[in-house]
């Protein structure tokens, strides 16, 4: 069974389609990684599954929650706007630029979401944020403020805060891409060690060696859909499509 399961997914801003009908099942604990195009739509493909974007139409299910839109010209129901509401918390995302509030310590970062949105306590968010920033390397790093952190450090932490909210699936928009390439390996270790612990991940990456050995499988979009699926070493060996022959050829 399928963990998460998108059919159909459409996606138009203005009278641009983004995402022109996607269709994917990603099973439990599945490391799956997203490659293709500047402006291709693979951000808004990881913001349509946790919700940061309303669907067109189509529907996407995450761990029984279920988003479905018929058409654009419906508005959206109150049991859409809810499951959205569901899904926000069931799946953490991490984006490029580590988002973290400047005026908190990294401690604060992570323990603000499990006190505010779960209303946890803060002396159970503090001990189970220090468990999570020892899991991704940062123990004795809690009471510094995010400008004293390198990229590397930063985005660790960024992975911590959404791993507070106890997540079901893990999203990552280009977590390297602003990084030094020497910082690169401590973010995808912590991918790769989640990935060993069974967390179900998605990630769009240029890292094509991280997406040839680390992930279950690779997808390549291109202009709005899924075009080819296959696991890293057949689609950078010998992929079927055209198209992703193309793409990867042209990579630098
Ligand atoms: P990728 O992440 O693959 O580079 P995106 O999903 O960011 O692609 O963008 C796909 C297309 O959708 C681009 O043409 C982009 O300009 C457009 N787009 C993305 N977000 C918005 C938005 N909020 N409003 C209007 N156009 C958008
Ligand atoms: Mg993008």
């Amino acid at each position: 069974m399928a963990l998460i399961a998108v059919r159909d997914l459409r996606k138009s801003f203005d009278d641009e389609e983004v995402l022109g009908g996607v269709s994917i099942d990603i099973r439990e604990g599945d490391l799956v990684s997203i490659i293709g195009p500047s402006g291709c739509g693979k951000s808004t493909f990881l913001r349509c599954l946790n919700g940061l974007e309303i669907l067109d139409s189509g529907s996407i299910t995450i761990d029984g929650v279920t988003l479905s839109r018929t058409s654009p010209d419906e508005k959206p129901s109150r049991a859409l706007m809810e499951a959205t509401h569901e899904l926000r918390r069931e799946v953490g995302i991490v984006f490029q630029g580590f988002n973290l509030f400047p005026h908190k310590t990294v401690l604060e970062n992570v323990m603000l979401a499990p006190v505010v949105v779960k209303g946890e306590s803060p002396e159970k968010a503090e001990t189970e944020a220090l468990r999570l920033l020892g899991k991704v390397g940062l123990e004795g790093y809690a009471h510094r403020y995010p400008v004293t952190l390198s990229g590397g450090q930063a985005q660790r932490a960024a992975i911590a805060r959404a791993l507070a909210m106890s997540p079901k699936v893990m999203l990552y928009d280009e977590p390297t891409s602003a990084l030094d390439p020497e910082l690169v390996g401590e973010v995808l270790q912590v991918m790769r060690d989640l990935d060993a612990e069974g967390m179900t991940q998605v990630i769009v990456t240029h890292e094509m060696r991280f997406a040839r050995e680390a992930s279950d499988y690779v997808v390549f979009m291109d202009k709005g859909e899924i075009v080819e699926v296959a696991d890293g070493d057949e689609m950078f060996t010998s992929p079927r499509n055209e198209r992703t022959r193309d793409f990867l050829r042209h990579l630098v």
